[in-house]
């Protein structure tokens, strides 16, 4: 029901997704379908993601022709993202294999609740995952995604190790999973798994869908959150959905100069050069061109 039949079809800035150490400045051409395994009590996007694709007008769009699209435009990079790409897992894959034989890059945003053996043949075929981890415990994961945390963890993992960019959203929800405390065991997972260069970025919670009784993230919250994974180690931590703010920006780990500054999705200037930077020759983290 899904194959070819998109409900969302935009171009965005590749900050979007979010993804900050992969093409700084692309433009994306974003597809998604309705649908998605999880039920997110705050989605954004429920009103795609929380029904069947024939309750929605769709778009007509075949592998070949969402590839053409792209190129049409000059974009580069098809991103999977805004529902799930795991419940259009097929039409994902046929799009992936086409755009890369075709010279274009694939990426994905995704809450990755899904076993191993797609995950890696979904690897072979794309060149950044976004993964949404929204929490640490198993309590938060059941009743606010319907999912147990375990797989999604495992998942993580499994990208990790077939080499494939990876970076982390973190969505701060007041009262649900913003304890400092599980803020930090979680940063320690992540440094202990997956190392301390795989970006992390912070995101306000809005109110939105099922949870409109919260309010919004306050940032002095998410800058905890951000000293909390800074102290223990992990050296790239953005804040998303605040803007502006310093931690929209990348800084070098060693001499920590701004090597590129960002306006909440816009790059405003960008100083890498041939994956350094430009004042100490440190190695930035990222696939840059
Ligand atoms: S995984 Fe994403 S798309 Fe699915 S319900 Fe949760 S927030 Fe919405």
């Amino acid at each position: 029901m899904a194959y070819g039949n998109p409900c969302i079809i935009s171009i965005d800035p590749i900050e979007k997704l979010p993804l900050n150490h992969f093409l700084p400045g692309e433009r994306t051409l974003s597809i998604a379908t309705a649908g998605c395994n999880l039920r997110c009590l705050y989605c954004q996007n429920w009103q795609q993601s929380q029904v069947r694709p024939d309750q929605l007008r769709n778009y007509n769009l075949s592998p070949a022709e969402a590839v053409k699209k792209a190129k049409e435009q000059g974009i580069r990079v098809i991103a999977y993202t805004y529902t799930e790409p795991v419940v259009f897992w097929e039409y994902v894959m046929d799009i992936s294999e086409r755009a890369r034989s075709e010279g274009l890059k694939n990426v994905v945003a995704t809450a990755l609740f899904m076993s191993k053996e797609p995950i890696r043949e979904w690897c072979k075929v794309t060149d950044a995952f976004a993964v949404a981890l929204k929490g640490f415990s198993d309590e938060f994961y059941n009743k606010v995604t319907g999912a147990p945390l375990k797989p999604v963890l495992d998942a993580i993992v499994t990208v990790k190790g077939e080499g494939i960019w990876l970076e982390l959203v973190v969505l701060i929800v007041p009262t649900l999973n913003d304890d400092l405390k599980q803020i930090r065991e979680m940063c320690l997972w992540i440094r202990q798994n997956l190392g301390t260069q795989v970006p992390i970025h912070f995101g306000r919670f809005v109110p939105e869908y099922k949870l409109r009784n919260l309010p919004r993230t306050p940032v002095s919250v998410l800058e905890q959150c951000r000293d909390i994974a800074l102290d223990v180690g992990l050296q790239f931590v953005y804040l998303f959905n605040v803007a502006p703010h310093d931690a929209n920006h990348t800084y070098c780990p060693k001499c920590k100069s701004t090597v590129i500054r960002r306006l909440g999705f816009k790059l405003t200037s960008n100083e890498i050069q041939r994956g350094v930077c430009p004042k100490c020759k440190t190695r930035i983290p990222g696939v840059w061109a």
